[in-house]
């Protein structure tokens, strides 16, 4: 590589920001403010890495960046930390939908673990309350300004704790008050979904949908439990699907420099698992940054450029894109398209077809995901 990526001119010539946009990976607790959490911070008597909101959000991304997700998961510490309480809680969930507003996302869900928010007393369902108090004064205000938005709540338990069946339950209760779906997040490698087989069962037999992270920190294996046990509709990440695809090139291919080599793809053979994956349409919600971060692509190579999420799309796998976590990564879901444009040279067909992809993946109601999916497609008609 000759120069950083990030230094080539842009390669579009439309306002990726102004595009609407549909994100259903974003953890509540990885989208702070740098200024809010030092101002919380400071209320709840918590103490920072810094209380410089510029130093406080380097620190957040070089802790992200360390390729590890073990320590990439402890910079939550400061961030639950300050969501202890009603009035912490209320104003991350408000300021979260305001800034995924003025980053064109006119649908979100909104991933967050109600466990990790009772250190102060206050029960599963007062903070399920709380937040959902926010997210409504985030979607007011964001109506004051003229736009319009609309977010949903992912209920997530951790899965190195045992409070799957609890959660699942909690998630049902609040289903006609803002929670849409269910989710396990935390270490995903040694903690198989099949350990809340019970809680997942639980959410089957009363029709509330889940999402799973899986194919992020572990492989195959993950991926199977997230499908069979956790019966997951999308999956979080997914990327190791790729480990289940073998492509083969000959020889006069892969020396090829031809203008087509985008066309050469080779001789591609997809396993059980991710053929039952592409051909089922299961949703991976891919998160380009984050699994850069993580080291979730390592085995695939070293840049983005080697992020598998080109070749599972090409292949027709069903590709949305997230930020997975906003602050951590530095990142905004314009700033990820955007990446994607540089290193995929993806034009606006590709973003509308990755937009209408999460689109029709959101846990909604078929006519609201209709409505969103038109208009997304007039937005985009709109532009010609
Ligand atoms: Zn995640």
């Amino acid at each position: 590589m000759t120069e950083p990526i990030l230094d080539a001119a842009p390669a579009i010539d439309f306002d990726l920001k102004s595009l609407p946009k549909v994100s259903l990976h974003d953890h509540l607790d990885g989208g702070l403010r740098p200024a809010t959490i030092i101002e919380l911070a400071e209320a709840v008597g918590h103490t920072l890495p810094s209380t410089d909101p510029v130093a406080l959000g380097e620190w957040f991304r070089e802790s992200a960046d360390s390729g590890s997700l073990v320590r990439y998961l402890e910079t939550f510490d400061h961030t639950i930390a300050v969501m202890q309480t009603k009035e912490g809680l209320f104003r991350v969930a408000k300021e979260f939908v305001e800034d995924l507003a003025d980053d064109g996302v006119v649908y979100g869900e909104v991933r967050w673990a109600p466990e990790q928010h009772l250190q102060k007393g206050l029960t599963l369902d007062e903070v399920v309350e709380a937040i959902q108090e926010g997210l409504d004064a985030g979607v007011d205000a964001v109506a004051e300004t003229g736009r319009d938005i609309q977010v949903g709540q992912l209920i997530t338990a951790m899965r190195h704790a045992d409070r799957g069946q609890e959660i699942a339950e909690l998630a049902v209760r609040h289903r006609n008050n803002g929670a849409v779906g269910f989710d396990i997040a935390g270490a995903e490698d040694g903690f198989l979904p099949s350990r809340f087989r019970d809680a997942f069962t639980y959410l089957a037999q009363h029709n509330f949908p889940a999402t799973v992270h899986a194919g992020e920190a572990a492989g195959l294996e993950s991926i199977q439990s997230a499908l069979v046990d956790g019966r997951a509709l999308r999956l979080g990440h997914g990327v190791r699907i790729a480990e289940d695809i073998t492509v083969e090139f000959d020889d006069e291919d892969a020396d090829a420099e031809s203008e087509e080599a985008d066309a050469n793809i080779g001789m591609v053979t997809l396993g059980e698992l991710s053929s039952w994956i592409r051909d089922r349409g299961i949703a991976l919600e891919i998160c380009p940054s984050s699994n850069l971060q993580t080291g979730a692509i390592a085995g695939f190579g070293e840049g983005i450029e080697s992020h598998p999420l080109d070749m599972l799309y090409q292949l027709g796998f069903n590709v949305t894109i997230n930020t997975d976590n906003r602050l951590m990564s530095g990142v905004t879901l314009t700033d990820e398209f955007e990446l994607l444009v540089e290193t995929f040279d993806y034009d606006l067909d590709d973003i509308l077809e990755l937009t209408l992809n999460a689109a029709e993946a959101a846990f909604l109601p078929l006519e609201e995901k209709e409505a969103l999916v038109e208009y997304i497609n007039d937005a985009y008609a709109n532009l010609a």
